[in-house]
C-alpha cells in the first residue's frame, strides 16, 4: 500500500492499479489542517486498527489523478530523523581520498554509530530543494533510502526489528560540505526531502535486497542496493533502539552509497527506489542562511 500526505494534512492512499489518490482523512481518524502536522504519525500508531477501514474505503471511494493534488512530506512531525553515516563501502573511500583530498581515517560506519537532523528539514516531493548562500562551500546530495518506524520500541533484537519497520520512502540526506557540527551542515530547511508517498513494508519482498538511484540534470550520479549495506536494516534498528525509544513515524536515513557531489540553483535530481517511488526535484538558490559561522576556512571533507 501506498500512503500519500497531500493539500495541507489530508491522508491518501494510491491506487496500485490507477496511480490516482483516494482521499481517506475522514476514516483514519485525521484532523486536516491541524498544528501540529502529526496525522500520519497518529494513523502509523493506529495502523493495526485502522487498515482495514482504509482499504474498505479506497475499495469503494473515486480517486483523483495524483497531479492534482499538492503531495506533503509523507511524515511531516516525527519524533525523529535518525541518519546513519557512510554506510557503503564505495561512499567511505570517496569520503577518504576523494575529491578533496580529505584526510584518511579509519572511519567505519559499523563503529561510527548514527546522529539527527533536525525534523524542520524535512520537505516533500512538491518544494524545491533551498540552497543556503554560502560562498565557496559545497552542498552535496546524498541518495538515501528512508525507513518509516512503524512501532514503538526500545532495545528491539535484530530478529525483532521487521516488526517495527512500516514502510519505506525515497530521502535526499542534503549536506553542506564542511568541519562544523554535522547536524547544522545537515539540518538548512528543506535539507531531508522525502517521499512521494510511505510504501508498506509487506510491498517489500526482501530489505536486503532494494535497488537505488539518484540522477542529476538526468545523468546517474549515484547507485546501489542496500544488499552493500554495512550496518543492515535490522542493524540499524537494533542499534537505534538501544539508545532511544523508536516511535512510530520516526524516520531513519539509512545512508549513502558512492557518487555524492555539488548541486547548483537550476538543477533538477532525481531519486528513484525500486518497488518504493521516485521523484524529482528542482534545486534553487535561496536568500536567507548566511552566518559569520560559515566564513572561516573549515572547508574539509568531513561527512
Ligand atoms: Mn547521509
Amino acid at each position: 500500500m501506498k500512503l500519500v500526505s497531500f493539500n495541507c494534512g489530508r491522508i491518501g492512499l494510491v491506487e496500485p492499479q490507477t496511480g490516482r489518490v483516494v482521499d481517506v482523512t475522514d476514516v483514519a481518524g485525521v484532523e486536516p489542517q491541524a498544528w501540529p502536522p502529526v496525522g500520519m504519525v497518529r494513523l502509523i500508531a493506529d495502523w493495526p486498527a485502522r487498515r482495514a477501514v482504509l482499504e474498505a474505503a479506497a475499495r469503494a471511494r473515486e480517486g483523483r489523478p495524483l497531479d492534482e493534488v499538492r503531495l506533503d512530506a509523507p511524515v511531516q512531525w516525527p519524533n525523529k530523523v535518525i541518519a546513519f553515516p557512510a554506510n557503503y563501502h564505495a561512499h567511505i573511500d570517496e569520503m577518504k581520498y576523494g575529491t578533496n583530498g580529505g584526510v584518511v581515517s579509519k572511519f567505519q560506519a559499523s563503529g561510527q554509530g548514527f546522529f539527527l537532523k533536525a525534523n524542520s528539514s524535512l520537505s516533500g516531493p512538491a518544494e524545491p530543494i533551498v540552497l543556503p548562500p554560502l560562498g565557496g562551500r559545497e552542498i552535496h546530495h546524498e541518495c538515501e533510502l528512508g525507513i518509516i518506524v512503524g512501532k514503538r520500541g526500545r532495545a528491539i533484537a535484530r530478529e525483532q526489528s521487521h516488526e517495527h519497520v512500516f514502510g519505506f520512502t525515497c530521502l535526499l540526506d542534503m549536506v553542506v560540505r564542511g568541519k562544523e557540527e554535522r547536524v547544522m551542515r545537515k539540518s538548512f530547511d528543506t535539507f531531508c526531502p522525502t517521499g512521494p508517498w510511505i510504501t508498506t513494508a509487506d510491498e517489500v519482498a526482501d530489505f536486503g535486497a532494494i535497488e537505488m538511484r539518484l540522477f542529476v540534470n538526468g545523468e546517474e550520479r549515484q547507485s546501489a542496493t542496500t544488499r552493500d549495506l554495512i550496518v543492515d536494516i535490522p542493524e540499524m534498528i537494533a542499534m537505534s533502539s538501544a539508545v532511544m525509544t523508536l516511535e512510530p513515524g520516526d524516520i531513519i536515513a539509512t545512508g549513502t552509497p558512492a557518487g555524492v557531489g555539488p548541486v547548483k540553483d537550476g538543477d533538477v535530481i532525481e531519486i528513484v527506489i525500486d518497488g518504493i517511488g521516485a521523484m524529482r526535484l528542482p534545486v534553487v538558490q535561496g536568500a536567507v542562511g548566511e552566518h559569520a559561522v560559515w566564513d572561516t576556512d573549515k572547508a574539509g571533507f568531513a561527512v
